[in-house]
């Protein structure tokens, strides 16, 4: 059983930091910086010895080298962003498998948001590590890549287990909750997700990670019928101000 831990970084990032106490191994998902990982790893005692990146957004890698040359954690990232991310050791694709001391996680495509964004999914874990491709009752935004694809990455997220919890690299919770009724308003699930989310960011509390199960009830891009639909509901996202 994995053991994970949460740190906000930079105005919104959570990277995480996954341990496998079996092994001892400690694998750093997407570190936007170094040192308040390096710091929370001392704190608990854990050896950093990986680094999965999902893009190659520098918050989602700028702190590789430094953990890189502080522990000899060994990089792994997506092979079609290998140039973009110059620290990688091992780089992976659609079906390869990562091992974390006796846990796997399987690789999976998502482009969209970057041509080459990768999600790692644990199985054995119900644990989903998906970067900037789907968030609580949101998803990323289409920087490299289309709406069809974003529509065909989140159907098959949408497949896995409803309890599978989804750990997203930001905190944007509260803006996506305040789009997302506006799409849906009569979506009572979503109306007291909503609530609940207003109340635990009034309260500086993180909403992340989230599960597949409560995206599916309410994420409207998850929820869209189709490209088209998750296209329209994407571009109104982009110029919402609420
Ligand atoms: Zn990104």
């Amino acid at each position: 059983m994995i053991e994970i831990a949460r740190i906000p970084v930079l105005s919104d990032n959570y990277v995480w930091l996954v341990h496998e106490p079996g092994s001892g191994e400690t694998t750093v998902i997407d570190p936007a910086v170094a040192e308040p990982v390096l710091a929370e790893a001392e704190r608990r005692g854990w050896r950093i010895t990986q680094i999965w990146n999902t893009h190659w957004h520098p918050d989602h890698t700028g702190g590789n080298a430094a953990i890189k040359a502080s522990t000899g954690a060994r990089v792994t990232g997506p092979a079609a962003e290998a140039a973009r991310i110059p620290t990688l050791d091992r780089t992976v694709s659609e079906g390869d498998r990562v091992t974390l001391g006796g846990v796997e996680a399987d690789v999976l495509e998502v482009p969209a948001h970057t041509a080459g964004h990768i999600a790692y999914h644990l199985p054995g874990e119900q644990a989903a590590f998906v970067g900037d491709t789907l968030f609580a009752m949101g998803c990323g935004r289409l920087f490299e890549g289309t709406a069809e694809q974003m529509h065909a990455n989140l159907q098959r997220l949408a497949a896995l287990p409803p309890e599978t919890r989804v750990y997203c690299a930001h905190e944007y919770t509260l803006s996506n909750a305040r789009f997302a009724v506006t799409v849906e308003p009569e979506n009572e699930d979503l109306r007291g997700r909503f609530a609940a989310v207003e109340a635990a960011r009034a309260a500086g509390e993180p909403t992340v990670p989230t599960t597949i199960g409560l995206e599916r009830a309410t994420n409207p891009f998850m929820r869209a019928a189709s490209a088209a639909e998750l296209a329209e509901r994407r571009t109104a996202k982009d110029n919402f101000r609420g």
